[in-house]
């Protein structure tokens, strides 16, 4: 609506003023030819008295050399010679009173209207040609024209009026005003019409997604918005369905967690529950075994409530607190932390030089739990290998094993929560541990690339460098983040 009448008034002031202008300058035109014809009644009128006589027409009175004429006579002449055209009229006056019309039929009886000739007889005393406009209710809007007729040594004082009825001059200017003014109306109407029709067939899309919109309750956001089109309200409405689509997900991904932690939570305690419910209290060592397993069983949900909390906040990302890392540093750190864990030997293979962007704290999370899995999945004293290189413009955190490795098919699952090869062969574990380093990895932008084979695995944590995430050593020294390039290593 407010569109619709905006539009509307702007065009309505835009066809006002254009017709408005093209009005009075048309107006103004015929107000002019009407003075322009009244002069030219006062040269031919000069014309014929001169011509007759040698009477002075609209001068002061001159001795003509020639034979004498009355001032009648040369009014009378000159008279005869007007020919009024449409709304035109003319009269001749004499001593200021009407003496001569001319013999043709006229438009306007200018005789007929004392006040006028009253009005015009005392103008023209003082022997001026003039020019006027008069208003009455007998003879309407006149421009006339008074040229003093006088022959020298005749007392008589002659005088010619010539006059239009503008408004008749107007007339045809005035109907076409009136079309003009039809025809304007109508196309604002049609404007309207058409403008609402259109708006409405516009705006019908937004019309349906609100109405979607309103459907969808946060019992039950599997409905979408339908899109039909390419304009900006059909991509207002697949913004809309992908908000949806990520809200759904992450409601999907809430309840699956809920249902995988129930399940999880549900083991411990049925086996503690039926160790307490077998227990003989008269035995001590039965006491004892009960104890132990209560105490193994605690302690793994303790480790699992732990490892969901540490999913939930480096799934969120947004507590990753990024700061420029010497990778040197970072992986000298890792691996002084690694070898000090039993029952392998471990050795740093490379380490990648250089300065990157990431949370550091994060990343030994991540990589830590990428040498406790090689530990665990790998035969006692094996060998495991970590370190870090640079590769197509990203920094990987690596850790290699000499274990089972992953058998095939299954390279997917294990990232998935609580996703077990084989329930860990045995060994303790939530399978928690890869979400989470996937979890964090994808924090920064990365992944986790796995090469496996029967004999070992490779693990890295890959984290791409955009250019400006790399900044020189010395930067990083100063505590500044910079945004320079550094040559890869
Ligand atoms: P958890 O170790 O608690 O079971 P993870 O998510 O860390 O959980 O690992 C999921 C599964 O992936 C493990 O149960 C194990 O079967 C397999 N896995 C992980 N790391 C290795 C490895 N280095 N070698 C062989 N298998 C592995």
């Amino acid at each position: 609506m407010r569109i619709l009448a905006s539009i509307l008034i702007v065009a309505t002031a835009g066809l006002a003023l254009a017709g408005g202008v093209a009005y009075f300058t048309q107006r103004e035109g015929i107000v002019q030819r009407i003075d322009e014809r009244l002069l030219a009644q006062v040269e031919a009128a000069r014309v014929v008295a001169n011509g007759i006589s040698g009477a002075e027409v609209g001068a002061a009175p001159t001795t003509p050399a020639e034979a004498p004429a009355t001032t009648r006579e040369a009014l009378r002449a000159v008279l005869a010679s007007v020919v009024p055209g449409r709304g035109e009229g003319a009269v001749g006056l004499v001593n200021g009173k009407v003496a001569y019309i001319p013999g043709v039929p006229m438009e306007i009886h200018l005789e007929e209207s004392p006040e006028f000739i009253a009005q015009v007889a005392e103008e023209s005393v003082d022997g001026q040609v003039r020019l006027g406009t008069s208003v009455s209710s007998a003879l309407g809007y006149l421009r006339y024209v008074s040229v003093p007729v006088l022959v020298a040594e005749d007392p008589e004082f002659g005088v010619l009026v010539v006059a239009v009825d503008v408004r008749a001059r107007l007339a045809d200017l005035d109907a076409a005003f009136r079309t003009y003014t039809l025809v304007a109306v109508g196309a604002l109407a049609v404007m309207a019409l058409v403008g609402w029709f259109v708006a409405g067939r516009l705006l019908s899309p937004l019309r349906r997604v609100r109405e979607a919109a309103s459907r969808i309750t946060a019992a039950d956001i599997s409905e979408r918005i339908p899109v039909t089109g390419r304009d900006d309200v059909s991509e207002v409405a697949r913004t809309l369905n992908d908000m949806l689509d990520r809200i759904d997900g992450s409601n999907r991904a809430q309840k699956r967690l809920l249902d995988d932690v129930r399940h999880e939570l549900k083991t411990p305690i049925t086996i503690v529950r039926g160790h307490l419910e077998l227990l003989d209290p008269a035995d001590p060592a039965d006491v004892a075994a009960a104890r132990d397993v209560a105490i193994d069983e605690l302690d793994r949900m303790a480790d699992l409530v732990d490892a969901i909390g540490s999913l939930a906040e480096s799934a969120s990302g947004a507590s990753l607190r990024r700061e420029p890392v010497d990778v040197d540093d970072l992986t000298a750190d890792v691996f002084a932390k690694a070898s000090v864990l039993s029952g392998h030997s471990w050795r740093l293979a490379e380490s990648a030089g250089g300065v990157a962007l990431l949370d550091p704290a994060r990343i030994t999370q991540a990589w830590l739990q990428l040498v406790d899995n090689a530990a665990k999945y790998s035969p006692a004293g094996s060998e495991v290998r970590l370190g870090s290189s640079r590769r197509d413009g990203a920094v990987e955190f690596w850790v290699e094993d000499e274990g089972d490795g992953i058998p095939p098919g299954a390279e997917e699952r294990i990232f998935e929560r609580f996703g077990r090869v084989d329930a860990g062969r045995g060994i303790a574990g939530s399978g928690l541990g890869l979400p989470i380093v996937k979890a964090i990895a994808e924090g920064h932008g990365g992944r986790v690339s796995l090469g496996s084979s029967s004999a070992g695995s490779r693990f890295a944590i890959v984290v791409p460098l955009p250019s400006d995430d790399v900044i020189p050593p010395d930067a990083a020294a100063d505590g500044m983040a910079g945004s320079t390039v550094e040559g890869a290593s």
